[in-house]
């Protein structure tokens, strides 16, 4: 017997529509790429979400047309967003940082229709254009005033939107229709799409608004440092219309300076990014002796937040800190870090343990930990494995089938991350599958080496790669950035490390560097780094002086 509840499809328009409803004058405020500050609230967003819509279907972005954009965290992009799915086209979000020829194939594999840039992007776009036939149109995300000489060929988003009347009525349609597009960056082989629905970005929406996830709410100021052109910032924009929490939205401007100038000036409480960036902010707050205004929580996710980067967050500032773990795949929300009740009556190393982990298991997510032969492996927060994953908004396939058939049995992801679990439903990223460095038949984790290294104060960056080894097939070396203005040589690093870590786990060198690679994510370049260093051991025989496993 069925229910008999209303079905009403799960869309994304639904949202913006309820914050013009019930947050009409909640404001949405932008750091410009043309440079100042832009407001307005969600009822302007919403009114001119319907004339982008309008203009877009004029452009011809029909049904599941892509709608690429190349854009900063900022109130054009914002309406994109919702103008494009709200159609029934697809929200393609370009991530800038990759290589032009990444972006190029990115662009023909999506088979884009429209691309709305930011000015900032005005250079790649021209690089972009010959090797993209299959685009229509290009938009510069500008009024005309702002429109540089070498934009003349392009669109002029501020007339398109101006041109068009906000008398549009957003259309019902399947739930499951495609809503964005988002490559992740894949270090080896092409870019894959994760191609998102309404319902995944609806269920989603509401499991991040859950207290113990982001948990925004009507009384926050909430601040996406982490891209709109990331994983949907992490599918904020969705779930700050859905709570008519006041968006912040930082435009080009993620360095430390601007980023504190908007947490003070609009008294942000909440924000979400990756650790750089939080290092690179806490360095400034502490050059220039500022304290945020409070309460303050934020999310930090997509590569591991060291205990040392929590610990300064929260005593040094006071902001409440929870770590995340996520994939493109994964929408990207799949652990949140949070505290229970019974954890108040633990010591405080105990709780800095729990609070190190990537977090609880979100309601509408399962994962599991296997070994090499698909067993499953205990929830005891010691036996470590492959971590897999399934739930509401986990991806079943990449776009076009790139790839294949990519669920083990049972429906399940494989996320390349190796993993512990324990009987609190936490979890706790030992490293990626290909990072981790075996060492005479055993296990190093890259990760906690990095997080031990950051533990010392003269230490501002640390990256472990393992490198080829004759008898131990890998032994790992250290890159170390050093904090302005202080002094470490690799005794001391190593001297730190041996009261930390097992002997054979001792990184067998230390090099410094001044700065560690990233990706266009903003999580450690390994690839890179073991290139740089691919023979490092062979040229300086005597740093490999280690133990080994045995
Ligand atoms: P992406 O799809 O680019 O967001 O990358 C997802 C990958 O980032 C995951 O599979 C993890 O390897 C890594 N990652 C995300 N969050 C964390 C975290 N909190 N700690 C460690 N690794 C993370």
């Amino acid at each position: 017997m069925h229910g008999l509840m209303m079905n009403q499809p799960l869309l994304i328009s639904s949202l913006i529509r309820h914050a013009d409803t019930c947050h009409s004058d909640t404001e949405i405020v932008s750091r410009l790429t043309e440079g100042g500050i832009h407001r307005y609230t969600y009822r302007d967003a919403h009114r001119r979400s319907r004339q982008c819509a309008r203009a877009l279907l004029r452009l011809g972005a029909t049904d599941g047309a892509r709608v690429a954009t190349l854009a900063w965290n900022n109130f054009r992009h914002f309406e994109i967003y919702f103008a494009a799915s709200g159609i029934g086209a697809v929200c393609h979000t370009i991530n800038p940082r990759l290589f032009p020829e990444q972006i190029a194939y990115i662009i023909n594999h999506a088979g884009d229709h429209v691309v709305l840039f930011d000015l900032t992007f005005l250079k790649l776009v021209e690089a972009l254009r010959p090797h993209c036939p299959g685009v229509r149109h290009w938009v510069a995300l500008t009024d005309r005033a702002h429109m540089p000489a070498g934009a003349a060929s392009c669109l002029c988003y501020e007339e398109l939107v101006a041109a068009e009347s906000d008398d549009y009525e957003w259309p019902d349609f399947d739930e499951e229709t495609a809503a964005s597009l988002c490559y992740t960056s894949g270090t080896t082989g092409n870019p894959k799409g994760v191609l998102f629905s309404h319902r995944s970005t609806l269920l989603h929406a509401f499991a991040i608004n859950l207290p113990d996830v982001m948990g925004l709410s009507a009384r926050d100021t909430a601040l996406p440092v982490v891209p709109m052109f990331h994983v949907n910032a992490w599918g904020m924009p969705y779930a700050a219309a859905m709570a008519g929490a006041k968006l912040v939205l930082p435009g080009p401007g993620l360095d430390g300076a601007s980023l504190c100038e908007l947490y003070q000036a609009e008294r942000v409480t909440f924000s979400a990014g990756v650790p750089t960036l939080w290092l690179n902010t806490l360095a400034h707050l502490r050059e220039k002796g500022i304290r945020l205004p409070l309460p303050h929580r934020t999310i930090i996710g997509g590569a591991a937040a060291s205990p040392a980067l929590i610990h300064a967050l929260e005593s040094e500032q006071g902001i409440e800190v929870r770590h995340a773990w996520g994939m493109t795949e994964t929408s990207p929300a799949g652990t949140v870090n949070t505290f229970k009740g019974k954890h108040a009556a633990m010591s405080a190393e105990e709780r800095a343990a729990v609070h190190a982990k990537q977090g609880r298991i979100l309601p509408g997510v399962e994962l599991r930990i296997t070994d090499d032969e698909d067993r499953e492996l205990p929830r005891d927060g010691t036996a470590f494995g492959n971590l897999l994953v399934r739930g509401h908004w986990v991806c079943r396939e990449y776009f076009k089938g790139e790839g294949g058939s990519i669920l083990r049995p049972g429906g399940w992801f494989p996320t390349g991350d190796v993993a512990t679990l324990d009987a609190d439903g936490y979890m706790r990223i030992v490293d990626r599958t290909k990072d981790i460095i075996k060492s005479g038949g055993e296990w190093i984790s890259s990760v906690d080496l990095e997080n031990t290294a950051l533990g010392h104060p003269a230490v501002g960056g640390a990256a472990v790669i393992g490198l080829p080894h004759e008898r131990w097939g890998e032994r790992p070396l250290l890159v170390v950035v050093r904090r302005p203005g202080q002094e470490l040589t690799a005794e001391q690093m190593l001297d730190f490390l041996r009261e930390k870590v097992a002997k054979w786990w001792l990184p067998d060198a230390v090099v410094f560097a001044d700065a560690i690679p990233l990706t266009a994510t903003g999580k450690i370049y390994k690839l890179k780094l073991r290139e740089t260093y691919a023979d490092y051991f062979a040229k300086n025989p005597g740093t490999s002086g280690h133990t080994g496993a045995g």
